[in-house]
């Protein structure tokens, strides 16, 4: 039996338990640093297949890390398990229409719990290949909380856990299937605070220093900083405490939450000390004083250039999911629930990324059915950012996107929390824990390969993973 026959066997083996876990965990739909009963689920199975389980990693009661040993125990193969849902996504499964479940909230609008049991399934599928053919290496699982939130990769490999990884494969739910050149960009979120001076608004204005209107010339500052930055940065705000609501009281407090994003993380902290310098600007031209505190940050992320071969293979081995006409069916009839706007846009998109193909004639069956290649010389960014940045600059690290969702689907909405519970997303889910067995059991039999991942990740990161949090930045439970 070929090595990839015998991963789609052990898959296949334990395709009930993944499907079931996949459900629970869309069921449990718990949100940032909040997933106990997902994380519980988890933690059960692994042990249950003679993983051992250190709880609570990183100071985050939800983090953890399962580990199995055979043989040497080297090379140690990471796995990255995210299991958090969103807020006011909630949908119940198999609704072609909107259509929140009674009493619900939230949803799996991102596939985490995909994500999530995928991963499991295929740190399973590796322990038992490792131990059915006498070979050596760790199998290593973290599960990571809050993705969606303030993060936990960052936190755990901050605190050394991703030392000793080798590499990590893992995925997220897409609607196409590809080992894809384009990375996700670097962010950082802080609360700057503005302390001022009240008084009578009328009387004694002269008395007064507005902390409203440090904070306004902050944002105004910040918009003409805009026209001096690279291309691909980003700077948002959003007021959290706008200094009360009386017009006769100059505000003496007020509080703006800030978000910068750019493409490489040392570009991101470049820009945010630049921020940093028009906040203190408007905090002198209004005689008031500033404090800031870094909240949350995450490194940009690339596809390991040495590693990423690996997995396009075992994709190209494996292929996109098998769709069936009922899936094509299904596909259709989510296809329709997007209004005419968004189609055409699907349309634009699908001419852009096929250009032989008639957009009209791809989205009669909606599921992408091919694999798109993994080309090293299309590296871009697109604008969204997250924490597997921060494995990325710790160990060399690989993301394949599998199609769980119709082509064109949009992150973050209600169809992508029905296509999470779906025939589609189960299937989606089961060829991406294929592919990342394949390729790391085949990778663990490649020191010489892992070294030079491992030299591509000392170029980019100077020689040892460094936290873009400062040290007094800890995981916010409950407050982000
Ligand atoms: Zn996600």
């Amino acid at each position: 039996m070929t090595d990839k026959e015998q991963v789609s066997e052990l898959i296949a083996a334990k395709r009930d338990m993944a499907e079931k876990l996949a459900m629970d965990i869309w069921n449990f739909a718990e949100l940032s640093y909040n997933e106990e009963r997902s994380a519980r689920e988890i933690i059960g199975i692994l042990k249950a297949e003679g993983f051992e389980v250190e709880e609570g990693i990183a100071d985050i009661p939800t983090a953890f890390l399962a580990k199995a040993v055979i043989g040497s125990g080297k090379p140690v193969i990471g796995f990255l398990a995210e299991y958090d849902a969103l807020d006011g996504l909630s949908q119940q499964a198999g609704m072609t229409e909107k259509c929140p479940v009674d009493g619900m909230k939230n949803g799996h609008g991102c596939g985490h719990n995909l994500l999530g049991a995928g991963t499991v399934l295929s740190a399973i599928a590796a322990k038992e290949y490792l131990e059915k053919n006498g070979k050596n290496g760790t199998v290593a699982l973290f599960g990571c909380p809050a993705e969606e939130g303030a993060g936990s990769k960052q936190f755990i490999a901050r605190a050394g856990w991703f030392d000793d990884v080798d590499f990590f494969y893992t995925w997220h739910p897409h609607n196409l299937n590809t080992v894809s050149g384009i990375g996700n960009v670097a962010i950082m979120g802080a609360n700057f605070h503005f302390y001022g001076t009240a008084s009578h608004a009328g009387s004694a204005p002269e008395l007064g220093r507005s902390a409203l209107d440090a904070v306004e010339l902050m944002n105004v500052g910040c918009n003409y900083l805009r026209e001096h930055t690279i291309d691909q940065a980003r700077i948002h705000y959003a007021y959290s405490d706008a200094g009360g609501t009386a017009p006769n009281v100059v505000p003496d407090h007020a509080t703006i939450k800030y978000e910068v994003r750019a493409p490489k993380v040392s570009q991101m902290q470049e820009l945010f000390a630049r921020v940093v310098n028009v906040a203190k600007g408007a905090a002198m031209m209004t005689d008031t004083k500033m404090e800031y505190e870094v909240t949350m940050a995450f490194s940009d992320y690339v596809a390991n250039k040495t590693l990423a071969p690996v997995m396009d293979k075992a994709l190209a081995e494996y292929g996109a999911p098998e769709w069936s006409e009922a899936d094509c069916d299904t596909a259709l009839r989510f296809l329709r629930t997007y209004p005419k706007t968004a189609l055409k846009g699907i349309k634009d998109e699908m001419r852009s990324l096929f250009p032989d193909d008639d957009p009209d004639e791809l989205l009669a069956r909606p599921l992408h059915a091919g694999v798109i290649p993994y080309d090293p010389r299309e590296t871009r960014y697109s604008s969204g950012s997250t924490d597997v940045g921060d494995a990325g600059y710790g160990a060399p690290t690989v993301t394949v996107y599998i199609a769980t969702a119709i082509l064109g689907n949009a992150g973050h909405s209600w169809q992508n929390t029905a296509f999470s519970a779906s025939g589609i997303g189960m299937k989606g889910m089961l060829r991406a824990a294929e592919v990342m067995t394949l390729a790391s059991v085949r990778t663990a039999e490649m020191p010489e390969l892992i070294a030079r991942a491992k030299k591509e990740v000392l170029d980019k990161n100077g020689g040892k993973y460094v936290c873009p949090l400062p040290d007094y930045t800890k995981p916010p439970i409950n407050t982000y």
